[in-house]
């Protein structure tokens, strides 16, 4: 069991999930955030904890598109232990559809 997460992360990256996650488990992109599905503990703390509800248990049917994303990204980008600065149009993003097209594979910078 994992919690994964999923399209609507883009670009809202808020990264309060990160702050909350006991074992250090979330991966960053140039847009949104993974979660390391072997590194994750199945806590669910930071589920609620996400203001764009982007994180969900891999019970949840909309886990499936996005579970093998988060493996697949969490062993490639670096790991985020700390709040950064959100976007500036984060709330504009928040809840938009067809996001999973802006999905960018590069890693975080900065
Ligand atoms: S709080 Fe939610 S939207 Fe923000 S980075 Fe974490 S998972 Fe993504
Ligand atoms: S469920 Fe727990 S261990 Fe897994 S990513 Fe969230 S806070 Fe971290």
């Amino acid at each position: 069991m994992t919690y994964v997460v999923i399209e609507n992360c883009i670009k809202c990256k808020y990264m309060d999930c990160v702050e909350v996650c006991p074992v250090d488990c979330f991966y960053a992109g140039e847009n949104m955030l993974v979660i390391h599905p072997d590194e994750c503990i199945d806590c669910g703390v930071c589920e609620p904890e996400c203001p764009a509800e982007a994180i969900v248990p891999d019970s949840d049917e909309r886990a499936a598109e996005w579970l093998e994303i988060n493996r697949t990204y969490a062993a490639q980008w670096p790991n985020i232990t700390r709040k950064g600065e959100p976007p500036p149009d984060a709330d504009e993003w928040n809840g938009k559809p067809g996001k999973k097209a802006l999905f960018s594979p590069n890693p975080a910078t900065g």
